[in-house]
């Protein structure tokens, strides 16, 4: 009895929060690797990779160390290959020049 409303309430409060289109979870590309410079990286899930152009940069470190509570690794973003990559700036759209995510290990 107590634990489904326990439940419910979780539930709730994640409907609320995708209501409110708090920066869209699906934005965000969660992955496990990614080839940069032609090497296997290992990624950690839980933080996803995102795009900057150089205009954005800044502001797209302060979101992630915001967001996530961590500095993210930087990488050219021609570095980083893989299919259904978008490298796109994630604040204007325009192409990325830098990618920012977390590697394994670092
Ligand atoms: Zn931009």
């Amino acid at each position: 009895m107590v634990d489904s409303f326990v439940l419910l309430r979780f539930w709730g409060r994640i409907e609320a929060t995708i209501m409110n289109g708090k920066e869209a979870f699906d934005m965000d590309m969660k992955m496990k690797s990614l080839q940069i410079e032609g090497k296997e990286v290992e990624l950690l899930a839980e933080y996803p990779v995102r795009f900057a152009c150089m205009e954005h940069l800044e502001q797209e470190l302060d979101d992630y160390v915001n967001d996530f509570e961590a500095a993210p690794d930087t990488y050219a973003a021609q570095a980083v290959e893989g299919d259904g990559v978008d490298k796109r700036c994630r604040e204007c759209g325009e192409p990325a020049q830098i990618a920012l995510l977390k590697e394994k290990g670092m």
